[in-house]
């Protein structure tokens, strides 16, 4: 096997926006119909979701795993073509000016 080098990449998860909780998708069906919830009525709109009680509202985000960020690994190449790309526009850019 040939060795390859990445970067990790992280950045601020998309779905709990970093705050590493989200609503669980029940209680936002509960919030669609039901707006000013007496306690009778929010555990009588779970029970007949076949819960024995609410589940708790706020619950770790499943697409970060509760850590508010995403990370993924990037090839060395691809990050460093990128800076050559960055480099070469800069220069490009400083050319011009010069030159103006
Ligand atoms: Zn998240």
């Amino acid at each position: 096997m040939n060795t390859v080098y990445y970067v990790i990449k992280q950045s601020t998860c998309p779905v709990c926006m970093g705050n590493r909780i989200v609503t669980h998708p029940s209680w936002l069906a509960f919030w669609e119909t039901n707006q000013n919830p007496t306690d009778e009525n929010i555990y009588k709109w779970f029970r007949d979701e076949d819960y024995a009680y609410p589940p708790n509202e706020e619950i770790p985000c499943m697409e970060c795993g509760g850590t508010g960020v995403i990370s993924c690994l990037v090839d060395i190449s691809e990050v460093l073509q990128f800076i050559e790309d960055r480099i070469t526009n800069l220069e490009s850019a400083l050319f011009q000016k010069v030159n103006s």
